[in-house]
């Protein structure tokens, strides 16, 4: 059985790397693990030494190495060491090629934790180039090397944490890695977050592993989210930064939600203290996570709302800010949340979106878009238009006359609703700013009419029949 999945070997620079068959449990990481040896190489493949090249002979006799299983002559497979990682205490005869790699083996499995730091720097060397990365590889020594930072101290989780790092750059063997349990292993880098740089590489590889679809499943899975929130908190700027834009990753796929509201419901009261910075990147990457929910279930719009309310309406103070992203994706956010709201707090969003209106940047489509859906979307249910009215000349003039499209296309949707549930008060407001400019602007708009009588048409029907029998 091989428990790196289906293939038994993976191609790097074409060059085929076999992968090692791990005995035991292949979800235990521990530094005890032993691997099966490789079959032998049969005899009647082998011409040449595979070290030297010279021809095999009646006296230049063939040797089959125990870690590699390859056959060379006696001057090329000389040695004898112990193999630990296929479970072989007394030496054995090992090859040339392979002297250097059984050496790191034995020392990873060492209890000293010099020698085990010496084993992971000697493992970082050789995967910089293909030739050693297969002997790493081949041996178990990812798995080792894995194992080894789950247990060992800090300078030893570095250097793996570091040579982790430069193989992922690679890209080419991440889904090997995580089949070895890389990322449990980054899990474990973030909960102890010993230093900088340890956090840092931890969160470089992850994002590059994130690149990934299959891999993000994994993530996922992994229970990295969580460890993601309490980066978040804990570290400082542009880490926190970085392990949000992480988190990001995850959430932007709407398929990613069904699991993590099952698994991650701490994801939502996480990310709204998140929003307790005054850094606007941040804000804005929180911001945007929190959009992605609302857009998707009722359930995370409760949720949001809860905690909103809760915490004494952060996202509305935020529509109070000036950095434009943020006001985008926390419009965006109340005008999904209108859907859900209870009619009972719609009044403090519908102020927070009228407000925003007074000073709106007009030349900013988006957020006039968002800011005409939201207050159109309150504006379906007809108590919520009287918290609205008074605002009307701004409605007008903002989103109304608005030279984008989709903006006036919720401004009329806004102003149908309103002139069904307050006539008369939207007549005076309306001739009180000017009711003849408004009509003369509307009927100019390029295809208002039929906008207004698409709006309307949700109301009544084009076709009817007459319901008295003749
Ligand atoms: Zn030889
Ligand atoms: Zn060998």
């Amino acid at each position: 059985m091989n428990p790196f999945g289906s293939t038994e070997t993976i191609v790097v620079d074409g060059m085929s790397i076999r992968l090692p068959n791990l005995l035991g449990n292949p979800n235990d990481l521990s530094p005890t693990s032993i691997f099966e040896k490789p079959s032998w190489m049969p005899d009647s493949e082998a011409v040449l030494c595979l070290g030297c090249g010279s021809k095999f002979t009646q006296l230049r006799r063939k040797h089959h190495c125990r870690n590699c299983g390859k056959i060379f002559c006696s001057k090329c497979c000389v040695e004898k060491i112990p193999l630990p990682h296929f479970g072989t205490e007394e030496p054995d005869k090992v090859c040339n090629n392979c002297k250097l790699i059984v050496e790191l083996m034995i020392k990873a499995k060492s209890q000293d934790p010099l020698l085990k730091y010496e084993a992971v720097l000697g493992f970082a060397s050789l995967l910089t180039n293909v030739a050693g990365m297969s002997k790493v590889i081949e041996c178990g020594g990812i798995h080792i090397m894995l194992s080894v930072a789950m247990n060992g101290d800090a300078k030893l989780k570095s250097a793996v944490a570091s040579a982790l790092h430069s193989v992922i750059q690679s890209m080419t063997l991440n889904h090997f890695l995580v089949e070895a349990g890389c990322l449990k292993v980054l899990k474990h880098f973030l909960s102890t977050s010993e230093s900088n740089e340890l956090l840092s590489d931890s969160l470089s590889s992850l994002n590059l592993l994130c690149m990934d679809a299959a891999i993000r499943i994994q993530v996922l899975k992994e229970g990295l989210v969580d460890s993601l929130l309490t980066t978040i908190r804990s570290a400082s700027g542009i880490t926190s930064v970085f392990a949000s834009r992480i988190l990001q990753l995850l959430v932007c796929n709407f398929e990613h939600h069904e699991f993590i509201l099952q698994n991650h419901r701490r994801v939502i009261p996480g990310l709204f203290e998140a929003l307790q910075t005054e850094d606007y990147q941040m804000q804005g990457c929180v911001s945007k996570m929190l959009m992605y929910f609302s857009a998707n279930s009722s359930t995370f719009r409760e949720m949001i709302i809860y905690e909103d309310m809760d915490r004494d309406y952060p996202l509305l103070f935020l529509l109070k800010g000036t950095c434009q992203s943020v006001l985008v994706n926390v419009t965006c956010i109340v005008a999904n949340l209108s859907l859900s709201i209870e009619e009972a707090y719609t009044s403090h969003y519908i102020s927070g979106l009228c407000e925003l209106l007074t000073f709106v940047n007009k030349e900013n489509s988006e957020l006039l878009t968002q800011l005409g859906r939201g207050l159109a979307n309150f504006a379906e249910n007809a108590s919520n238009t009287l918290h609205m009215i008074h605002h009307l000349p701004n409605i007008v003039s903002n989103l109304l006359k608005s030279c984008f499209e989709a903006p006036r296309v919720h401004a009329c949707r806004l102003l149908v609703s309103l002139f069904s549930s307050e006539l008369p008060t939207a007549l005076d407001v309306l001739s009180q700013s000017g009711l003849d400019e408004f009509i003369e602007t509307i009927f100019d708009l390029p295809g208002i009419t039929d906008v207004l009588n698409n709006a309307l048409l949700r109301k009544v029907s084009r076709l009817s029949v007459c319901k008295q029998q003749v």
